[in-house]
C-alpha cells in the first residue's frame, strides 16, 4: 500500500493534519489510528457519558513510582480516533502570549505570539467552544470563595490573569468538539484520496539510509512518497522513533536496535503539569456536575516575576482514583477537591524504552519535583496555602467544607512536601519529548518547521514538539500546532 502522506496517530493533532493536507488536494493521505473509530458512539462524543467509556480505548500505561511517594500512577492516554480530545475534560484554554515568547526564545522561530495567533483562530473557526457552561451549585460556591479571597471573577476570552471563573469547554451542548468530530466525521463524507486506517498500529518506520520511507503496520507495509508525518503524541512519538532506531544511542545499543540516527533529545525532557489535591468533606451531598466534574478554576498569580499565573487549580466535583497502591485518600464523604497544578512546571522526566517492540509499554518517568531550584515545589505550596484559605470564606463555610488532606494537623513546610510527594498526580498534560528548537542544539529533535533533525521526509507534529510547557491545559495549543503544521507542509517550507 502507499500514499504520499502518511500521518501516524489519529489524535487531537492527527486528524487535523489529515484534514488539512486532504482538502489541499496534493495527494493521496492516509491517517493511520490504533483505536477504533469514536463516529456513533455516545460514550466517546458526549462529554457527560465520560464515565461509560471503558478500558477498550484506553493504552493503560503506568508511570513509574515517584520518588518519597509509594503510588504507581496510572497514566491515561487514549487509544481512540481523535485521541485524548475524546476523553479529556473540554476545558479550552488559549494560554498567555509570554508562553510563546517563550517559545520563540528557546528557538521556536515563528512560534512567538503573532506566529501561532492565526492558527488559534483557525482552530476557533472549527471548534465550538462555549464561554458560560452550566455551573453547578456547589462550583458556583467555589467560585464565590475565591472572589471572597480577592480574586477577580474571569472571562476566559480575556488573557489568562489571576482570577477565577468557570472553564470554557469544547462542546456543542454536550457534544465533544474534538479534532475527530469537527474535521473528519462523518467519515463516510471524507474525500476518496484520505483514507483513516482505524484499528492499524505503527510499528517501526522504515528507512532507506536517513530517509524515511513509510512505515510498517499491523496491517503490512504502507509507504510514503513524500512524508511521514507522526502524530503518536507525547508517549508514544518518542517511543516509535526509538524502536525504529532515532533516540540516545546507549539506549537503543540496550535493546538491540540497529541505530539509524543517534538523536539524544528523543524521549527526554518529558513535562507535565504536576498536582496534589487539598481535599474538603463537605455537610451535604456534592452536586452533580452539569456536563462535567471539572466545571470550575482559580488561576493564582503570587508571584509577580512570573509573567503569567503560576498556579492553575482545577476544583474536581469528585475524586477520582489514580493510583494503583498507595494512600487512600480518597475515602472522605461528599468529597471535592482542589488541586494546584505547576503551570510552568520546570522538572523534567523521561520516556524510555522497555523492550524492543512498539507494543511493549514504554516507561515513563515523571521525576516530578526535582528541578534543582525547587521552584516546583515551593509554587505548589503556595498554591496550597492559598487554596486551605478557603474553609475561612462564607460561601464554602456555608457548604460546612472541612479540610479532610492534607488535613489541619499538617501545617509545617516540611509536613506539606511530605504530603505533596506522596499525592502528587497529574491532568495528563505530557509535552516536550521531542522538543522544537535550534539545529544547534543537541536536545533539539525538529527544527521549527518540525523536520526531524538529521533525517529526511519526516516531521513531527503533536505536544511532543512544545519546547516549554504552556501555562494551560494543552488541547487547543496542541490543535494550533496541528493547523501550523497544515501550513507547513502544504507550502513545503
Ligand atoms: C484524562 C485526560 C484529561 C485531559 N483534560 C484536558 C482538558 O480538559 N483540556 C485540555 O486542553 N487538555 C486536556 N488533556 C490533554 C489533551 O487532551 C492532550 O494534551 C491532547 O489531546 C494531546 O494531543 P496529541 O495529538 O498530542 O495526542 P493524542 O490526542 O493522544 O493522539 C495520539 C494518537 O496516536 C495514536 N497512536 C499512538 N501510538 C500509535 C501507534 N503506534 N500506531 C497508531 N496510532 C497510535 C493514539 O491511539 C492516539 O489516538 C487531557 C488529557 C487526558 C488524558
Amino acid at each position: 500500500m502507499d500514499c504520499d502522506y502518511l500521518i501516524i496517530g489519529g489524535g487531537s493533532a492527527g486528524a487535523i493534519v489529515a484534514r488539512r493536507l486532504a482538502d489541499a488536494s496534493q495527494g493521496t493521505v492516509i491517517l493511520l489510528e490504533a483505536g477504533r473509530s469514536d463516529e456513533h458512539d455516545p460514550a466517546m462524543l458526549e462529554l457527560s457519558r465520560l464515565d461509560e467509556q471503558t478500558e477498550e480505548t484506553e493504552w493503560g500505561f503506568l508511570a513509574r513510582p515517584q520518588k518519597g511517594g509509594p503510588a504507581l500512577l496510572r497514566y491515561s492516554r487514549a487509544k481512540v480516533l481523535g485521541g485524548c480530545g475524546n476523553h479529556n475534560d473540554c476545558a479550552f484554554l488559549v494560554p498567555p502570549e509570554s508562553d510563546f515568547t517563550a517559545w520563540e526564545a528557546f528557538g521556536a522561530a515563528g512560534w512567538g505570539p503573532e506566529g501561532v495567533q492565526p492558527y488559534f483562530d483557525r482552530v476557533e473557526s472549527m471548534v465550538q467552544v462555549e464561554t458560560d457552561p452550566p455551573l453547578s451549585v456547589t462550583s458556583a460556591a467555589f467560585l464565590r470563595a475565591g472572589q471572597e479571597l480577592g480574586l477577580p471573577r474571569l472571562q476566559f476570552r480575556d488573557q489568562i490573569a489571576a482570577g477565577v471563573g468557570s472553564f470554557p469547554l469544547n462542546v456543542s451542548g454536550s457534544t465533544r468538539q474534538a479534532s475527530s468530530n469537527c474535521y473528519l466525521h462523518p467519515l463516510s463524507g471524507l474525500p476518496p484520496h484520505l483514507q483513516v486506517m482505524t484499528g492499524t498500529t505503527a510499528e517501526r518506520l522504515l528507512f532507506d539510509g536517513t530517509k524515511v520511507t513509510g512505515c510498517q503496520t499491523s496491517r503490512g507495509a504502507i509507504l510514503a512518497r513524500r512524508e511521514v508525518i507522526m502524530c503518536a503524541g507525547s508517549i508514544q512519538t518518542p517511543q516509535l522513533l526509538m524502536v525504529s532506531g532515532v533516540g540516545p544511542a546507549a539506549e537503543l545499543r540496550q535493546h538491540g536496535i540497529s541505530l539509524v540516527a543517534d538523536a539524544g533529545g528523543v524521549g527526554r525532557h518529558l513535562l507535565d503539569h504536576p498536582d496534589a489535591p487539598v481535599i474538603f468533606s463537605l455537610a451535604s451531598a456534592v452536586s452533580a456536575g452539569e456536563l462535567t466534574l471539572c466545571e470550575a478554576t482559580m488561576l493564582l498569580h503570587l508571584d509577580k516575576t512570573e509573567p503569567a499565573p503560576e498556579i492553575l487549580c482545577y476544583f474536581a466535583l469528585r475524586l477520582r482514583e489514580k493510583y494503583t497502591t498507595g494512600d487512600d485518600i480518597c475515602a472522605a464523604e461528599n468529597a471535592v477537591k482542589v488541586t494546584p497544578n505547576v503551570a510552568r512546571a520546570r522538572s523534567e522526566g523521561e520516556v524510555r524504552l522497555a523492550g524492543p517492540d512498539v507494543r511493549d509499554h514504554p516507561v515513563i518517568d515523571l521525576n516530578y519535583f526535582s528541578d534543582p531550584e525547587g521552584y516546583d515545589l515551593r509554587t505548589i505550596l503556595a498554591g496550597f496555602s492559598f487554596c486551605r484559605k478557603l474553609t475561612g470564606t462564607a460561601a464554602f463555610g456555608g457548604l460546612g467544607a472541612v479540610e479532610v488532606a492534607p488535613g489541619p494537623e499538617v501545617q509545617s513546610q516540611d509536613e506539606l512536601a511530605d504530603y505533596v510527594r506522596r499525592t502528587c498526580g497529574t491532568v495528563y498534560h505530557p509535552a516536550g519529548t521531542c522538543r522544537m528548537g535550534r539545529e544547534e542544539d543537541p536536545g533539539t529533535v525538529v527544527i521549527p518547521n518540525l523536520k526531524v533533525k538529521g533525517l529526511e521526509n519526516i516531521r513531527i507534529c503533536d505536544a511532543s514538539v512544545f519546547p516549554a510547557m504552556v501555562s494551560v491545559n494543552l488541547n487547543n495549543t496542541v490543535m494550533m500546532v496541528a493547523e501550523k503544521a497544515a501550513d507547513l507542509i502544504i507550502s513545503k517550507t
